[in-house]
């Protein structure tokens, strides 16, 4: 069976892809547990430099990957640009692993205790379709470092990055069973990687609900899963903070990539005294953002991925809006950069991860009143905080329940440090130096040196 891949910027065809079957998923699998115990003896050091070399040939086919991001995605240039960029990183981070993946030794009666940390086999990495490079990179990375080997599925809207990066792999060094893209449906290639005893661990990127049936079929086997999900993110800006700052940069929080973005800051929390002001720089900063073809270098938000998600972020225009800026019209799915302001904290377009380019703005009263409305979301992914009283700003920092904050910026990501979510947001850290924990199983080994 094939799968047309659509340009969503002006809905031309790309190209096909042939979607992998269940028991073509099931030889790659094999094939995968194969390659396992060659893959985890490759001695530290050169397992280092094939990852290396990896990330050399990443950054050297940069505009080829960037330029594939923007047709079947709809990235912008700058946004795509990035995405490479974040992948060659992240694999570089991850090169240094192979060589300090310590151990401990324990102190105890009798004898010496060391422990190991072993690989665990056969990864299954599920990608969706908002950040295909980045996500994969994040999964593949750590696990192939640990001594691992990969199979991945990239969403069946965006899978042409991720076959271009498992051929660099490849030509890297990396064997061709160790790291295999299979691009296919979720409930056939994904499921079979939940279903499939060989896989030992699931690291799972997507919707919440699909999420949950992982877990539970994860519970199965006992397999191991990674789960990063949704998010309802809020931007709390105090009337403290840098105001005119804390605007500007608002939009970019929500409207990157169209808003198709787990961390997106969707709800906009302002203190009452500075509402009005907020809203007014803000309104010409919205104005501002350039919604256009993605390939330009100017272009600051693209289309969304598909008709399908349009029409789903359309859905939740029934609240009052406030203003938007524009877009193209035509061909693509087009949808211009939409603030509204809900009646209350129960309308839907306030609670539920809209995952488009609409954003919602409500005030606050004080700090207790910004940490409760915060919190009140099913969800724990990321957020931020502007206020130039740093105390406050840690305060409330430590009180909002999520996994990803940020004070006087709204960046979330950074391939040094950890990154996911609380509550249904999801389960584990990605990235950072702890991500290998979850990609290896401790061994404790105990010598008896006793007489
Ligand atoms: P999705 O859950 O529909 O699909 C994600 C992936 O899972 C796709 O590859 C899909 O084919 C696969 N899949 C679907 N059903 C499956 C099944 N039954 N078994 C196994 N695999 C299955 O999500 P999406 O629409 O592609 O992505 C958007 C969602 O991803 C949003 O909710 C967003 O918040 C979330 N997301 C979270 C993060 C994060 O790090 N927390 C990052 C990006 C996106």
């Amino acid at each position: 069976m094939n799968y047309q891949v659509i340009n969503p910027a002006d809905e031309s065809l790309v190209t096909t892809v042939e979607l992998t079957s269940f028991e073509a998923t099931d030889e790659a699998i094999a094939r995968a547990h194969a390659a396992f115990p060659k893959w985890r003896a490759v001695a530290p050091g050169e397992r280092a430099e094939i990852l290396r070399n990896f990330a050399r040939n990443i950054e050297a086919h940069k505009s080829e990957l960037a330029d594939l991001e923007i047709k079947n995605s709809g990235h912008t240039r700058g946004n795509a640009v990035w995405e490479v960029g974040n992948v060659v990183n992240t694999v570089n981070y991850y090169s240094a692993a192979p060589e300090r993946l310590f151990g401990k030794q324990i102190p105890v009666p009798n004898g010496i205790d060391v422990t190991f940390k072993e690989p665990l086999g056969v990864v299954g990495i599920i990608v969706p379709w908002n950040f295909p490079m980045p996500i994969a990179g994040w999964g593949f990375a750590p696990a192939l470092a640990a001594g691992n080997t990969v199979v991945l599925k990239p969403a069946e809207y965006t899978p042409l990055t991720a076959m271009k990066l498992a051929e660099i792999a490849h030509k890297s060094g990396i064997p061709a069973d160790v790291f295999q893209v299979l691009p296919g449906k979720g409930s056939v290639v994904g499921n079979r990687f939940v279903t499939h005893p060989l896989v030992r661990k699931i690291v799972f990127t997507g919707s919440t609900s699909v999420g949950q049936q992982i877990m539970a079929g994860c519970s199965d086997q006992i397999k191991r899963v990674t789960l990063e999900l949704g998010g309802k993110n809020a931007n709390i800006i105090f009337a403290d903070s840098d105001l005119e700052k804390a605007a500007a940069a608002a939009p970019y929080a929500v409207f990157d990539n169209a808003g198709q973005d787990c961390c997106a800051r969707t709800r906009i929390l302002v203190q009452r005294s500075a509402f009005d002001k907020f809203m007014e720089h803000f309104e010409r900063a919205v104005k501002n953002v350039r919604v256009e073809d993605p390939n330009l270098e100017s272009s600051e938000m693209g289309p969304l991925i598909s008709k399908k998600q349009l029409e789903t972020v359309q859905s939740y225009l029934d609240e009052p809006v406030a203003f938007t800026g524009s877009a193209p019209t035509g061909k693509g799915f087009w949808m211009a950069p939409t603030v509204l302001l809900p009646k209350d904290a129960q309308a839907r377009s306030w609670r539920e991860e809209v995952f488009g380019p609409v954003v919602s703005v409500l005030p606050f009263d004080d700090e207790a009143d910004a940490i409760a409305k915060a919190n009140d979301t099913e969800y724990g992914l990321s957020g931020s905080i502007w206020s130039q009283n740093i105390g406050r700003a840690l305060r409330v920092a430590r009180a909002v329940e999520v996994g990803v904050l940020s004070i006087n910026t709204n960046s979330s990501v950074r391939f040094w440090t950890p990154f996911g979510g609380f509550k249904r947001s999801g389960l584990g850290r990605e990235l950072g130096p702890d991500a290998l924990d979850a990609f290896t199983e401790v061994k404790n080994v105990f010598i008896n040196t006793a007489e």
